[in-house]
C-alpha cells in the first residue's frame, strides 16, 4: 500500500529500491536507493522528504529549543522575483535550497531534509567524528571556506577527535557527484554507488604513507555520510561491512 504526499496528492507513492541515482522532486537534491515513487508521473521523494516532520530541532545548534518548520519551498524574504540576495542556502552543506526545507523562523537557519539527518557524532573503528562549524582546513579541498562562491555559509564539517580527518559536508557530496560523473563517462549503466572509487581515494593515495587504516576509516566515514545525504542510510550498510572485512 502506498501513501500520498501533499506535494503530489494525485497518486499514491510507493516505496521502491533501485540501485541507481535519481533527483528528489521534493528537495531537488540527489538520491540513491530507497525512494517513494509515482511510476506514472516519474515522481520521486527521499524517505526524509516523504515523511517530513512538521517541526523539528537539530542537536548541532546548542540552543536546540529553536524549532525548524517544514516548508515545501524556502519562505520568501522579499517581493522581488528570483532575488539573488534572498537565495536560501543550507547551513549544513552550503548548497542553494530549491525545494523542501526545514527553516527556523527565529534564527533564519535552513536545512535540507536529508542534511537534517546528519548526526552530531559518529564512531568508526574507534575513531570519533564530531560535527561542527568549519574551523580548520578540509582534508579534501584544503580550504576553510566551501568551494561555492555564491554562498556566504561556512557549512558544517566533521572532524575526528584525533584531528586527522576533516571533511566539509559539502565536499563529501561533491566527491560522490564527481565519482558519478567519472562512472557515467566510462559506462552507459548507472553504476551502483558502492562500485565507485571515490576521488578521495586518489587524493589520499597521493598524500601517501598514512597507511591502509587511514584510508579504510575515511572510506567508511565518507560512505556513511553519503548514504545519509542521498536519503537512504541503509543502502551501503551491507557494502560497508564488506569493505571493513575485505577492504
Ligand atoms: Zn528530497
Ligand atoms: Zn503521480
Ligand atoms: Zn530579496
Ligand atoms: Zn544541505
Ligand atoms: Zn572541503
Amino acid at each position: 500500500m502506498g501513501k500520498t504526499h501533499s506535494s503530489h496528492p494525485e497518486h499514491e507513492l510507493e516505496l521502491k529500491n533501485y540501485r541507481k541515482p535519481y533527483t528528489c522532486d521534493g528537495c531537488k537534491e540527489h538520491g540513491f536507493g530507497k525512494r517513494y515513487r509515482c511510476e506514472e508521473c516519474d515522481y520521486d521523494l527521499h524517505e526524509d522528504c516523504m515523511f517530513n516532520k512538521s517541526t523539528t530541532t537539530h542537536k548541532f545548534f546548542k540552543e536546540s529549543t529553536f524549532k525548524f518548520k517544514f516548508y515545501d519551498k524556502p519562505p520568501r524574504k522579499c517581493d522581488k522575483i528570483n532575488c539573488n540576495e534572498c537565495k536560501t542556502y543550507c547551513d549544513a552543506c552550503g548548497k542553494h535550497i530549491k525545494g523542501f526545507v526545514y527553516h527556523c523562523d527565529e534564527k533564519g537557519w535552513d536545512l535540507h531534509p536529508c542534511c537534517h539527518n546528519l548526526k552530531n557524532e559518529f564512531k568508526i573503528d574507534g575513531v570519533k567524528f564530531q560535527l561542527g562549524e568549519t574551523v580548520s582546513k578540509c582534508t579534501w579541498c584544503n580550504q576553510k571556506k566551501i568551494n561555492d562562491s555564491l554562498s556566504r555559509i561556512k557549512g558544517w564539517s566533521y572532524v575526528s577527535k584525533c584531528g586527522t580527518y576533516h571533511f566539509h559536508v559539502y565536499c563529501v557530496m561533491e566527491m560522490v557527484i564527481e565519482a558519478w560523473r567519472n562512472g557515467m563517462a566510462n559506462s552507459n549503466d548507472c553504476l551502483a554507488l558502492e562500485n565507485l572509487e571515490l576521488p578521495i581515494q586518489r587524493q589520499l593515495n597521493r598524500n601517501g604513507g598514512r597507511g591502509n587504516k587511514y584510508w579504510r576509516i575515511a572510506k567508511v566515514f565518507l560512505k556513511t555520510i553519503v548514504s545519509i545525504l542521498l536519503g537512504d542510510p541503509t543502502i551501503t550498510l551491507g557494502s560497508l561491512l564488506v569493505d571493513l572485512i575485505i577492504g
